[in-house]
């Protein structure tokens, strides 16, 4: 795909995982600008529906392994089955579709499993260093009930889903978008999934579903992360190529 060709990707997996890390600490400051009731303790949305890239899994087993819980990752993985992601196209192919407005309906956008996160342990995160993008990007004016629905501003909702399509970017030479348990069975090669079919590729980004007063926000945070990583590339050919000024 000419854009792939356009807007290059770190090769190397150590590059990649840098670029990760950029993007988690540009993220977590930026949102602190919000007054969000989320607070330790509270896992109304840690689910099962969360996905996340293979790249995200392979942090999660280098902070398992580095923690010496090689075999409790295991454990929690036999727990649940392979095949648990109901999605069935990725964020950055819901935003090709929306450009080229074509309509998706809700089969192929997958539905919630609100079965709690296997990470859970007595209402704390277990891997909360290494939680993925989905589980930061989080958040919520109000405390979410049974009832009620996380509150969010648009402008980070608009900002939740361009980091989302940066993160399955950087992965889209090779790498896999799913639930966060099928991306783990995957890479530990559990004997239970021998199956890569609920398995989605990641895509590069086809291009952005910003407001016009939401690119300027966007383009400060691709500055920032020029700033950060090291390879300062990527971050203005994405402004160049989708947020020309
Ligand atoms: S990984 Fe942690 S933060 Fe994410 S859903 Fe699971 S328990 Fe919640």
């Amino acid at each position: 795909m000419i854009i792939q060709e356009r807007v290059g990707i770190p090769a190397e997996m150590v590059r990649k995982k840098e670029l990760l890390s950029a993007v988690y600490g540009v993220y977590a400051r930026w949102i602190e600008r919000f007054p969000l009731a989320c607070r330790m303790g509270c896992n109304a949305c840690c689910t099962q529906s969360v996905s996340m890239t293979s790249l995200e899994g392979e942090i999660i087993l280098d902070f398992v392994k580095g923690t010496g819980r090689g075999k409790w990752l295991l454990a929690k993985l036999a727990g649940v089955s392979p095949g648990k992601s109901r999605e069935r196209i990725t964020t950055n192919q819901f935003a090709g579709a929306c450009l080229n407005h074509q309509e998706v309906d809700r089969e192929t956008m997958g539905g919630w499993d609100f079965t709690p996160c296997v990470f859970l342990e007595a209402n704390i995160c277990s891997i909360y260093e290494a939680r993925p993008f989905g589980c930061r990007s989080f958040g919520s004016f109000v405390q979410c009930t049974a009832d009620s629905a996380a509150q969010m501003a648009p402008i980070h909702l608009a900002v939740n889903t361009v980091f989302t399509q940066i993160i399955e970017h950087v992965n889209s030479d090779g790498g896999y978008c799913s639930a966060m348990t099928d991306i783990l069975h995957s890479l530990v090669n559990s004997p239970i999934c021998n199956e890569k079919e609920h398995l989605l590729p990641a895509q590069p980004v086809p291009g952005f579903l910003l407001e016009p007063h939401e690119i300027k926000v966007v383009q400060a945070l691709f500055l920032q992360l020029g700033g950060q990583y090291s390879d300062k590339g990527m971050f203005g050919d994405l402004i160049d190529n989708f947020m020309p000024i």
